[in-house]
């Protein structure tokens, strides 16, 4: 299985359409914001199958509401 660190990526990064590097609410680690899935995705694993590739993601966190994405960065300053 070939594993992707989202958390090692520079927060603004855009990995893919609807994906973009921010800093997890929940975890303060970097992380992929999936909008899709309304997932921070941290780990992602994908592998080759039969019926061709499959990602999933290993480690994620289900911070935010959507709305408040633009408030992100600054979300619950006292967290942590
Ligand atoms: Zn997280």
């Amino acid at each position: 299985m070939m594993t992707e660190d989202f958390t090692k990526l520079p927060i603004g990064s855009v990995v893919s359409q609807s994906r973009t590097i921010v800093r997890c609410s929940v975890c303060r680690r970097r992380g992929a914001l999936d909008v899709r899935l309304r997932r921070c995705v941290h780990l992602e694993g994908s592998e080759i199958s039969a019926d061709g590739m499959i990602v999933e993601p290993i480690d994620s966190c289900a911070p935010v509401v959507l709305g408040e994405l633009g408030a992100f960065g600054s979300l619950r300053p006292s967290f942590g």
